[in-house]
């Protein structure tokens, strides 16, 4: 009998998803690689270079030790493409998809993200599932699984909007670049910035999505299509208008606000203009594979390219040096956009060890650690493997812990370091305080892990990646942002 059927085994699915997590957590594609060294060579900017820097530099260690680019390993988002010959043999479909990113994020210290409920329940789910799966059925006999890794500091600066045909083109220009502008800093930039146009609204922002697995073209290649086609050109009217915001790479100038544009389109009603827009930060994490009932899942992860081991690391030697706890002269000395070097104690909070810490001043309970005259380090890092002092762990958005920082610097907090903006009433603290606030570079999480010489639990362990740690420092590369006078660097860039 003549078998017109290709059975694929559950168990395969969830290998091929489990390896592509690890895939896309550790190694750039090569495109976006590219697509980043090519902005480098057109920016003439001195911070902006030295992010860019950090992010190259960041990409070449995460592939060398296998351990994730950025410490926030994401949502993970699948794309699967099932032939309509194929019988999937097993668990269902999903399920077999989430046991793969369980599987990945226990095996490989992973970080995982998702909690049991957005609104009611906002306890890890202890697995990084469930994932979100988008199936489509096509001609064939095999799978093409496509697993797209995505941080929240970008997830969270997307935006949709229902146009009005007669706003046209120019109409897709400004709501795109609206969109860049308001996220600033937040979504770590230089951006992949997806847009989906046509459809209906959820269809919209499924196209932007999908948008960002285009291949990354280069800004000369981008300027010759646009030449002669239609939605390459408005690609390129994109990327120009998002060279202007002056936003740049960390949201600290230059032109580099966006190393690539990729528009997808559809048709749509006749009284409709959706438009989304899916912002990707540097880290625009992604792998795919085809898979058919012979197929054999590689134990370990490889790249697929090389980056050139002869690369040279960032020059810190004009970085000013400061010890910690920060003196007030120290601090007095230091300015908006001073580029500097932390070298000894610091400790971690973020969102959940912040509401503890809120709550034990509530209660009239004392801190777990005394917080006079120290600085605390937004950060949730990748648990720690084998040798490791610490896994990757880069800044978080620093805006989610506004509302509880100005009660801190009252109490005597001296300093705070993430990435983004600040409210106006954190800045005014930061002012009255006579504090300070630093950037670190968003995404540069493994070579932030290797500044991070000794890491201690000190508080709420319940919280996994959330706990606060006591970590030592020896160099740590930060940008002064707000100063003690409350100048702010990004608004001297951005306004
Ligand atoms: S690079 Fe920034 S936005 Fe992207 S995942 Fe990492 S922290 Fe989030």
């Amino acid at each position: 009998m003549i078998k017109n059927r290709s059975e694929i085994k559950s168990s395969l699915i969830t290998d091929a998803v489990s390896y592509l997590c690890k895939k896309a957590a550790c190694f750039l594609p090569e495109d976006v690689y590219k697509g980043i060294e090519d902005i480098y060579s057109r920016e003439s900017s001195e911070p902006a270079r030295d992010f860019l820097k950090e992010i190259l530099d960041n990409a070449h260690i995460a592939s060398k030790t296998r351990r994730p680019i950025c410490q926030d390993t994401g949502i993970v988002v699948v794309f699967a493409e099932i032939g309509q010959n194929v019988s999937i043999e097993g668990n269902n479909l999903e399920l077999a998809i989430n046991k793969g990113v369980e599987k990945a994020y226990k095996e490989f210290a992973l970080r995982k993200s998702i909690v049991n409920d957005a609104v009611f329940d906002r306890t890890n789910t202890g697995t990084n599932t469930p994932a979100i799966i988008y199936t489509k059925i096509v001609p064939g006999d095999s799978v093409k699984i496509t697993v797209v890794p995505k941080g929240s500091g970008s997830e969270n600066m997307n935006a949709v909007k229902m146009l009005t045909p007669s706003e046209g083109v120019d109409g897709i220009i400004n709501f795109v670049i609206e969109t860049v502008k308001k996220a600033g800093p937040n979504s770590c930039p230089p951006l992949y910035i997806g847009v989906g146009i046509g459809g209906t609204m959820e269809y919209a922002c499924l196209l932007a999505k999908k948008a960002l697995l285009n291949k990354v073209i280069s800004f000369s290649e981008l300027e010759k299509l646009a030449k002669t086609d239609k939605k390459r050109e408005l690609e390129l009217k994109i990327l120009y208008g998002a060279e202007k915001t002056g936003v740049g790479a960390e949201g600290f100038g230059g032109r580099c606000t966006a190393f690539a544009v990729s528009v997808e389109t559809y048709p749509c009603h006749m009284a409709s203009l959706p438009v989304a827009v899916n912002l990707n930060c540097h880290a625009a994490r992604h792998s795919e594979m085809i898979i058919n009932e012979n197929t054999i899942i590689p134990d370990d992860i490889e790249p697929e390219y090389e980056i050139s081991p002869g690369q040279s690391f960032i020059d810190y030697s004009s970085y000013k040096k400061i010890s910690l706890p920060l003196k007030d002269e120290d601090i007095k000395n230091l300015q908006a956009g001073d580029r500097v070097l932390l070298t000894g104690e610091i400790y971690t909070a973020r969102d959940a060890a912040h509401k503890k810490l809120n709550q034990a001043l509530k209660d009239g309970s004392p801190l777990p650690f005394d917080i006079k005259n120290k600085v605390i380090y937004y950060v949730g890092p990748c648990p720690a493997v084998q040798n490791e002092v610490i896994g990757p762990a880069g800044p978080t958005t620093s805006s989610r812990m506004d509302v509880y920082t100005p009660q801190l610097l009252d109490l005597g907090l001296k300093g705070t370091i993430g990435k983004g903006k600040r409210s106006p009433d954190v800045l005014e603290a930061i002012r009255r305080n006579k504090a300070v606030y630093f950037v670190a570079t968003g995404g540069a999480a493994c070579l932030i892990s290797k500044k991070i010489v000794s890491a201690k639990i000190v508080a709420y362990p319940e919280l996994g990646a959330e706990a606060v740690y006591k970590l030592e420092v020896k160099d740590f590369p930060v940008v002064v942002t707000i100063d003690s006078m409350g100048n702010d660097f990004y608004a001297r860039i951005t306004g």
